[in-house]
C-alpha cells in the first residue's frame, strides 16, 4: 500500500521534528543549569550567624567573617568570598 507508506513517512518526519525540539529544550535547560547566572550579575550577600559582615575588596560582595576566606596584608586582615578573589587580591 503506497498510501500507508506515505503515512508512515509523515509520522516519522513528525516524530523526528518533535524529538529535535525536545532535545533542543533539554540542551537549553542543561546550558542554564551549567551557567545559572550571567556574568556580572550581582551576588547576594552571604550572611551567617556568629560573624561580622565584611566587604570583599575584589568583587564587592559582603561576606560574614565566620565563613569568609582571610588574608593578612600589612597587619590588616582582608576577607574574601572565594579562593578566586583572594588570589586576585594584591594588597
Ligand atoms: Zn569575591
Amino acid at each position: 500500500m503506497l498510501l500507508r507508506t506515505i503515512l508512515y513517512a509523515i509520522v516519522a518526519v513528525m516524530a523526528i521534528s518533535l524529538l529535535r525540539s525536545v532535545i533542543g529544550i533539554v540542551a537549553k535547560g542543561f546550558h542554564d543549569f551549567v551557567n545559572p547566572a550571567p556574568p556580572g550579575a550581582p551576588r547576594r550577600p552571604t550572611v551567617e550567624s556568629g560573624g561580622e559582615l565584611k566587604r570583599d575588596p575584589v568583587c564587592g560582595t559582603f561576606i560574614s567573617t565566620a565563613s569568609a576566606l582571610q588574608k593578612k596584608v600589612g597587619g590588616e586582615v582582608y576577607y574574601f568570598c572565594s579562593e578566586e578573589c583572594r588570589g586576585k587580591f594584591k594588597g
